[in-house]
């Protein structure tokens, strides 16, 4: 008697798409089968992107990084099990990165558990570390309030990801369409309440600006949270106004662009040194910055740090002026006080600086000058880069991986715009590229994204390339290909094996593509390269160009410290 028609109620799956698009989620990634396989086609008609990757690794990544570039969670969806065990790695470097995500897992049902039901893993405490906070929704009608306040929980203070987990039996169950309304209607309220950001107190700005005005030798460091933030407009006033010279971390870089005449980051070594004020914009004092410590750092030099985490300040170094705020609203107030009460840096500051960045970029130009056969970092970067200067703005994303390539290619390769490019983060790991350059595709939409791989760093999911072109993504994968990790000249300590660092010498990646209808190049020489990237650029398919590299021109670890 009980039993209703079908169409008169939703089940778990339709209900979750229906509450994530109210939540304005435009797309998901994930990897699909038992219990969570309907959830795909159930996003698809609420309109959700989605895409199926391989393995859940890059979709994890990708998740994270969509978060990071969409300014709210990004979605990943796994099955129980080992499929949320492989999406882990993603949750917990979305949180190290402070990106926005939700993890969506199944799991197995609640009758079974402790039972050895099939794919069964306790996830929620898998997950807890890695995690904000985790959530497991026991009844269908919760559905709502969970994904309300996972969504929440992943964007407020500071952003990282967020678990949730639905059993095999939720996303059975079935609701009555009238109470399905009643959560839509509680995710709409959710939604549009307004989000309160923190912005600092009078005193503190004051403070701030007396501090900046008494330095002698100020700095700027941008992070990626000054990206994320959105805060290029305020960041720009506030660098024009005052004329501080600045140094975008590795994700921090196109907030101000590279070729702002107040970039210091060609005279990175120097201005750490010799900085006396150094004010942090969504830059944590991590390895990325050396601690903040001598000998990289002067022993006296006093931090400003604008940041919404609070727990943040103090951490490896003492912050003499902590700002707790949101980066964009608190430069809004900072800029209207230094507009009241102008100054300006000391002009010896600025010549030194400015001294320094011609001098390297100097040495930079004749090194990239040096042609060579077959093809280093720098010459291979090089023909890379005259095509993408010369190309119209918005320029291509560039997702960046590899120890070599990644160092070498920061270093060369111009970022003009904000969030405009992804690479290895906070914890310097290899294996996000595919994930992320699919996750930049998907977030701006007819924007061409240049994946630049070093062959180990590609090897992580190097079948993602038939994600890329089963949805024809624009995005030109390019693996830098010196046969192994470093390079490919460790000599083997086994008579038998290869060394544990190199690969199969001369390996056609390019092949890959082919196998899937993609662009497919074998690259030799700089011009190759160029014309090769040009191309596959203007033809806004998916490519691959492998891209032979001297196998002895890579360092071990890349340079990870100074490049000057
Ligand atoms: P980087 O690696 O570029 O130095 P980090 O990830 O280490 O960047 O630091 C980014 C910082 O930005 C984090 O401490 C984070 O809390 C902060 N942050 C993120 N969003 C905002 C925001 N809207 N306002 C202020 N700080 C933010
Ligand atoms: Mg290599």
């Amino acid at each position: 008697e009980t039993k209703s028609e079908p169409s008169t109620t939703v089940d778990g799956y339709q209900l979750v798409a229906k509450i994530l698009k109210c939540l304005g989620i435009n797309a998901a990634f994930g990897v699909l089968g038992i219990p969570v396989t309907k959830l795909g086609i159930c996003c698809q008609q609420e309109q959700i992107r989605f895409i199926s990757t391989r393995h859940e690794l890059p979709a994890s990544y990708a998740a994270g990084a969509f978060g990071y570039l969409q300014r709210k969670p990004g979605v990943c969806v796994t099955v129980s099990g080992p499929g949320c065990l492989h999406a882990l790695a993603g949750l917990a470097s979305a949180t190290v990165n402070c990106f926005p995500m939700i993890l969506i897992s199944g799991a197995a049902e609640n009758s079974q558990v402790d039972r050895g039901a099939f794919q069964e893993c306790d996830q929620l405490r898998a997950a807890l570390p890695h995690a904000k906070q985790v959530f497991r929704v026991e009844d269908i009608g919760e559905t709502a309030r969970y994904l309300c306040r996972a969504y929440h929980v992943a964007l407020s203070g500071r952003p990282g990801g967020v678990y949730i987990e639905f059993p095999s039996n939720v996303l059975h169950q079935r609701l009555q369409a009238n109470n399905v309304e009643d959560l839509l209607s509680f995710s709409n309220d959710f939604i549009s309440s307004p989000r309160n950001l923190p912005t600092p107190t009078p005193d503190v700005i004051d403070r701030t600006v007396q501090l900046l005005k008494k330095a002698e030798r100020p700095l700027i460091v941008i992070g990626k949270g000054a990206n994320y933030a959105c805060a290029e407009q305020e960041l720009s006033q506030f660098i024009n106004n005052l004329n501080i010279p600045f140094l975008a971390t590795p994700m921090g870089k196109g907030c101000v662009p590279d070729s702002h005449p107040l970039s210091a980051s060609a005279a990175r070594s120097l201005v750490l040194k010799e900085a006396d004020v150094v004010f942090l914009v969504g830059a944590r004092l991590n390895w990325i910055l050396h601690y903040g410590k001598p000998p990289r750092w002067s022993d006296n030099c006093k931090f400003i740090q604008l940041d919404i985490c609070e727990e943040e300040f103090h951490r490896n170094a003492n912050i003499t002026m902590p700002i707790f705020g949101d980066i964009q609203e608190s430069l809004k107030l900072i800029n209207e006080a230094v507009t009241r009460e102008p100054f300006q840096v000391p002009k010896s500051w600025l010549n030194k600086v400015r001294q320094k960045c011609e001098e390297n970029a100097r040495k930079l130009e004749l090194r990239l000058q040096e042609w060579r056969t077959p093809l280093d970092f720098h010459c291979a970067l090089n023909a890379m880069r005259v095509v993408i200067m010369s190309l119209p703005n918005p320029k291509p994303i560039l997702v960046s991986e590899g120890a070599n390539t990644m160092d070498f290619g920061r270093l060369i390769l111009p970022v003009e715009e904000p969030r405009s490019r992804l690479d290895a983060g906070t914890w310097g790991t290899m294996g996000v590229g595919m994930g992320y350059a699919i996750a930049s595709s998907v977030s701006y939409p007819g924007r061409s994204v240049i994946a630049l791989e070093g062959d180990s760093a590609f090897g992580f999911s190097g079948m993602e390339i038939e994600t890329i072109i089963r949805y024809n993504l624009p995005i030109v994968t390019v693996v830098f290909n010196n046969n192994g990790i470093y390079g490919g000249t460790e000599k083997s300590a086994d008579p038998y094996d290869p060394a544990p660092t190199s690969f199969v010498p001369n390996a056609h990646y390019e092949k890959i593509a082919e196998a899937f209808g993609g662009l497919a190049y074998w690259i030799e020489t700089a011009e190759q390269l160029g014309k090769a990237l040009r191309e596959s650029l203007e033809a806004k398919k998916p490519a691959l160009l492998n891209v032979v590299i001297d196998p002895s021109a890579g360092t071990e670890s890349g340079s990870l410290t100074s490049h000057n």
